[in-house]
């Protein structure tokens, strides 16, 4: 970048992915100098931003400011907020309306806005004139340590959520940990489950960082902030670099997925469980089911599950409010996850903090019996 002299400090997380390299670069205030880190990806200066109505209301207009003082023009295209807008309605929607705004195949598309906007965004970029670059901007901490790294695009199916999709990495992401001062306490919590996945399915020195750091971090601490999010990039851009397209180690990133899946399903992926909390339940899960079957010592659940409730996290099926289907049902919705190889159900287990291992037959009927426990 020929003009990174003018920019702040950022730290910089490469992706290596070959001829698909990009870099993660995280700092304070980024967003001011949006416009001069992107016009370098540019071949003119036009691009459209997608983003959602709550995300547009608080910061679209520093962006678009940012933009147009290197000459940038851009058309915004501001969508719902919510899940239901990882729709086929609203990539119909976004296609058209990137196409009026005249973007062309060597443009670039911004997503600006959490995971759904970033997922929806980068799968429309994936099929629009059979492909065209895109940016992340995320704005939600689990879209800065998680969905907007790694490639994965797509929408939701009345037969599942992320059933239809693309594998199509961006050409660069911009974390500005500014954006999340504006961020409900409840969604960064969510977003901090997956930060703590990182620990626990890989790195116990970092979960033992975060032991003694979430605290300064839910009070918007920027260096805690900045090396939260700088190591959790750093662990996915790894696996995502062993395993681009999931057909092994990426599995692991599953780790409190399959149960969490199973109640987000089970919760009708309403408000009653957002995503991260469901990962934080099916963490703890995933610690107690591995104590059960004498895969990991005692008393470690107990730690994941301290950890977790101190930055208000729930951990327990019983933390969900309203009632939740029997464990049979639970086992079914399970056996529906597209992650399920020829029926059998693959769950990312733990050996101890930091060593989880995938985990493929696991037998249903200890499932079920684990299940029976958790809601006894
Ligand atoms: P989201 O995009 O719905 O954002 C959560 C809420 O926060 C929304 O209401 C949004 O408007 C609001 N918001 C966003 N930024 C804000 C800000 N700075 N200040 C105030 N409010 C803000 O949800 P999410 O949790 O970011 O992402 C969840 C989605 O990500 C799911 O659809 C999930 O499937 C997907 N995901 C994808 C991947 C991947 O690898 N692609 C990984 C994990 C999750
Ligand atoms: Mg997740």
């Amino acid at each position: 970048m020929n003009n990174a002299e003018a920019l702040h400090p950022a730290t910089t997380v490469p992706v290596e992915l070959g001829a698909r390299r990009y870099e993660i670069a995280i700092g304070a205030g980024l967003l001011a100098e949006a416009g001069k880190r992107i016009k370098p990806f540019l071949k003119r200066p036009v691009t459209a931003i997608v983003t959602d109505s709550t995300v547009a209301g608080l910061h679209l207009d520093a962006l678009r400011k940012s933009l147009a003082a290197e000459g940038i023009t851009s058309r915004a295209i501001v969508l719902p907020a919510g899940e239901a807008t990882k729709s086929y309605r609203h990539l119909a929607e976004t296609c058209d309306e990137l196409l009026a705004a005249g973007i062309e195949r060597r443009d670039i598309v911004i997503a600006f806005g959490g995971g759904v906007i970033g997922d929806l965004t980068g799968f429309a970029a994936a099929i629009l004139r059979r492909g065209v670059d895109f940016i992340q901007i995320p704005t939600t901490l689990l879209a800065q340590v998680d969905s907007s790294v790694g490639g994965k695009t797509g929408i939701n199916s009345p037969h599942g959520k992320n059933l239809i999709g693309a594998f199509h990495q961006p050409r660069t992401v911009l974390i500005d940990i500014a954006l999340l001062d504006t961020l409900p306490k409840r969604e960064l919590a969510a977003g901090y489950a997956e930060v703590a996945k990182y620990g626990l399915l890989g790195d116990a020195s970092f979960f033992a960082w975060l032991e003694g750091n979430a605290q300064s971090l839910f009070a918007g601490d920027a260096q805690s902030r900045i090396k939260a999010i700088t190591k959790s990039c750093e662990m996915k851009a790894h696996i995502v670099t062993e395993d681009e397209t999931e057909t092994g180690v990426r599995a692991l990133l599953n780790l409190g997925h399959t149960f969490g899946h199973a109640l987000e399903a089970a919760t009708g992926y309403s408000s009653r469980l957002l995503h991260g909390e469901g990962v934080a339940i099916g963490m703890a899960q995933a610690f107690r089911f591995s104590e059960k079957l004498g895969l990991c010592a005692r008393g470690l659940a107990e730690r994941a599950e301290a950890h977790l409730r101190s930055v208000g996290l729930p951990t327990r099926l019983a933390d969900i409010p309203g009632d939740l289907p029997g464990p049979e049902k639970l086992l079914e919705i399970m056996r529906q996850d597209k992650k399920a190889v020829a029926g059998k159900l693959t769950f990312i287990l733990v050996r101890g903090i930091g060593e989880a291992f995938i985990a493929r037959d696991i037998k249903e009927s200890d499932v079920l019996a684990f299940l029976a426990e958790e809601q006894a």
